[in-house]
């Protein structure tokens, strides 16, 4: 039997296992070229039809026109916190950014040393419990762009709208791409570490509209500009997280698509906050119109507890349900290759928590 268990881990994170299957049956000789997808030439035919499955597939998920370029990049998530302002803010400029956790400020701290960036909305002063209405933003019509994280994986919150304003938006998607349909219309990029919901890390997924491509700055360092990267396969790529990631997209599509995954995944979440909500034992850590699809955030009433809820949740075979190092708690982490089972066995094993330590 499977000594897999249901892994809650906010990333990396559960893959499905299909996908883990088939990798391990092609692992030491890929598609009848007699060696491995790792040992291959990434400008080998065999490598080309990967690379390309992936991107077709990813184009067929998002529904994204052929407008949008589709990259595979390095760096992390992580790197994009300088790549996007390296590229889109001009020295005479400015960029705006809406804070609503960690992530978004790790992101703005980068775009410091760029150039002159505003915070359109910050929800730092509430602990980042909920997502600023879009109303609310004080705008500069003249920005560059405005950077948005739709799902802050710390915090726990997510938009629950994709906004669409008069400047383009870059959206940190990292911790939600491709677990619900994406109204693409106000974005100008939106870019993802694939290590939650596309694959393994080692790849970062970025989407971007040509037309905002073309606003870049020039000259630019060339591994840094993305334009290298839409023109041609430049470089080596991690060839074998792309590979990852093209089963990762094939799995999803079919299984229905994003809008199959996002009924599964608003299914998961509602029974883990209506435990939550329904409970004086557990409390949501962001109000209900904020919170997170993917990262459910939580805590004890009597938070000394903590530890222990943890504890026994791994004895039981619940992984990875303790919250950030900087904020503790709880998350469980909701991805798309969590099964549903994972969570009614996590709302039994809160249930019964409850009752022997309420
Ligand atoms: N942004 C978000 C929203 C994230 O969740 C993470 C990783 N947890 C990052 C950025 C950083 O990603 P990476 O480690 O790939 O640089």
């Amino acid at each position: 039997g499977s000594e897999r268990q249901f892994n809650f881990s906010a990333g990396p994170a559960v893959l499905p296992e299909e996908v883990l299957l088939e990798a391990k049956n092609e692992l030491p000789v890929y598609d009848h070229v007699g060696a491995s997808v790792m040992e291959i030439s990434h400008r080998s035919a065999a490598y080309d039809k990967i690379e390309e499955s992936a991107r077709e597939h990813m184009k067929k998920l998002l529904g994204l026109s052929d407008d949008w370029h589709v990259l595979f990049l390095q760096g992390g998530a992580s790197m994009q916190f300088y790549q996007v302002p390296l590229n889109f803010l001009p020295e005479d400029g400015s960029a705006d950014y809406v804070i609503t956790g960690r992530w978004g400020t790790k992101a703005i701290k980068e775009a410091r040393r760029v150039g002159d960036v505003r915070v359109a909305a910050s929800s730092e002063d509430d602990d980042f419990s909920h997502v600023p209405p879009v109303e609310e933003w004080d705008l500069n019509p003249d920005a560059s762009y405005v950077h948005i994280t739709t799902n802050e994986t710390v915090n726990g919150n997510q938009f629950q709208k994709d906004p669409n304003l008069d400047v383009p938006v870059v959206t940190d998607a990292s911790s939600e791409l491709l677990s619900r349909p994406m109204d693409l219309d106000g974005y100008g990029m939106i870019y993802a570490g694939a290590q939650k919901n596309v694959g393994p890390a080692g790849v970062t997924i970025v989407l971007i509209h040509d037309d905002f491509l073309q606003q870049r700055k020039q000259p630019l360092p060339t591994m840094l500009d993305y334009g290298t990267h839409a023109a041609k396969r430049f470089n080596t790529p991690p060839v074998f997280p792309i590979y990852m990631v093209e089963k990762v997209l094939r799995w999803l599509d079919d299984l229905g698509g994003v809008d199959a995954i996002h009924a599964i995944n608003q299914r998961k979440s509602q029974k883990l906050y209506n435990a939550i909500d329904g409970s004086d034992f557990y409390r949501g850590t962001v109000d209900e119109d904020s919170r997170s699809m993917m990262n459910v955030t939580f805590r004890l009433v009597e938070e000394d507890l903590e530890p222990v809820f943890i504890k026994k949740a791994k004895e039981n075979g619940l992984l990875s349900l303790g919250g950030h190092r900087t904020v503790g708690g709880m998350r469980a982490s909701l991805y798309n290759a969590l099964p549903e089972e994972a969570v009614d066995t996590l709302v039994a094993f809160m249930k019964e928590f409850e009752r022997t330590h309420g």
